[in-house]
């Protein structure tokens, strides 16, 4: 009776540092199906903990700036320190062809482009539940460890908060379980969008009372 375009979504996920952005997608990777997250490219040197190819494809500035050249990304921007960060553009592009969901994390400006690219592109901004929580978080996480470092994921963390008005949907990361529940609701909402449907067959009114009446036997 309807048929609806079942293609996958491209969606953003973005916010500023320590909103729990990478927890979120993880969950969701692990509970959704026909879920991908393309790996991006980075110059920024990798971190205790990180594998290349998994976490980023770890790649120097040279290589990086290479790459700019022949157009092999979607979208790129120097994120913080100078350091760039990109979304390889072969391998989103072939993904987009196999109408899985496809979430990619990146910040306010390589969102800013893809939109322009794919302005069908669902954009998610992840928030900490506050300021002061956030504060928490970035010092906790001790990844930086200079003085200079946390100020500037502080600056970078207010710049990127307003930015919020730019994306479709906000959700407060407070417990890890409810964010990834409400970004899931989302994705399965977009799938009952009415701009979907590709073919309603409804049957003749009265064609169809008439059936009625008689499969039930109604008398006048
Ligand atoms: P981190 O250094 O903690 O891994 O993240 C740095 C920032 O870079 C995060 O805000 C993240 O969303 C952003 N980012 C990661 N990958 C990409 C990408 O491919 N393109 C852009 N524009 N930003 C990215």
């Amino acid at each position: 009776m309807i048929k609806l375009n079942n293609r996958g979504n491209l969606i953003i996920i973005s916010g500023p540092t320590c909103a729990g952005k990478a927890s979120v997608i993880n969950k969701l990777l692990e509970t959704r199906e026909n879920t991908v997250c393309p790996v991006s490219y980075t110059s920024r040197p990798m971190r205790k903990g990180e594998v290349d190819g998994v976490d980023y494809h770890f790649i120097s500035k040279e290589k990086f700036e290479e790459k700019i050249k022949n157009n092999e990304f979607l979208e790129y921007a120097k994120v913080r320190y100078g350091e760039y960060f990109g979304t390889p553009k072969k391998e989103v592009e072939d993904l987009l062809n196999t109408g899985k969901d496809i979430i990619l994390e990146i910040d306010v400006h390589g969102a800013a482009q893809i939109k322009k690219l794919f302005p069908e592109t669902i954009l998610i901004f992840i928030l900490a539940p506050s300021m002061e929580e956030l504060k928490r978080r970035i010092i906790a996480r001790g990844a930086d460890t200079k003085i200079d470092q946390i100020i500037d994921r502080f600056q970078t963390a207010y710049k990127e908060i307003n930015k919020v008005n730019d994306y479709n949907y906000v959700v407060v990361n407070d417990v890890l379980e409810n964010a990834v529940e409400k970004v899931n609701s989302i994705l399965i909402s977009e799938k009952c969008r009415v701009d979907r449907i590709e073919e309603l067959d409804v049957q003749n009114q009265e064609e169809f009372m008439h059936e009625l009446l008689i499969d039930k036997n109604f008398t006048h």
